[in-house]
C-alpha cells in the first residue's frame, strides 16, 4: 500500500508508508471517539508512547482553576516519527492492548 487511507480526520497523512496493521493510515485501524492533544512524555516501549495531557478544571467552591494532568498510552505507527517533548494529536481507537486504546495521528504543527 502506498496511498494513505483517508481516516476522516483533518490531519496531515504521514510522508512514508508502513506495514503496521495498527496504523490508521496504512493498516486497518479505525479511529473513532475523541481526539486529544498532548506532549510525548516517554518513548521507551516498542511502538507505544506515553502522552501527557495538562488541563484545568474549575473548582466552584474556591472559584479557581485546578491544574490536572493525565498520561495516556498511545500506539505509535511505524510511519510516524516523534520525540519526547513533541506535541502530538492522538485519536481514540479500539483497545490495542490492556492499556492502549489511542493512536498517534501526527505531530502538531507549532504555532
Ligand atoms: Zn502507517
Amino acid at each position: 500500500m502506498s496511498e494513505a487511507r483517508n481516516i476522516g480526520i483533518p490531519v496531515q497523512p504521514p510522508q512514508r508508508s508502513c506495514s503496521d496493521s495498527c496504523c490508521p493510515f496504512h493498516g486497518g485501524l479505525r479511529v473513532r471517539g475523541i481526539i486529544l492533544k498532548g506532549v510525548v512524555y516517554k518513548k521507551k516501549m516498542r511502538r507505544t508512547v506515553v502522552v501527557e495531557r495538562q488541563y484545568r478544571i474549575y473548582v466552584r467552591k474556591f472559584k479557581r482553576y485546578e491544574r490536572r494532568r493525565s498520561r495516556i498510552s498511545a500506539h505509535l505507527p511505524e510511519c510516524i516519527d516523534v520525540d519526547v517533548g513533541d506535541v502530538v494529536r492522538i485519536g481514540e481507537c479500539r483497545p490495542i492492548s490492556k492499556t492502549v486504546s489511542f493512536v498517534v495521528l501526527g505531530k502538531e504543527v507549532a504555532g
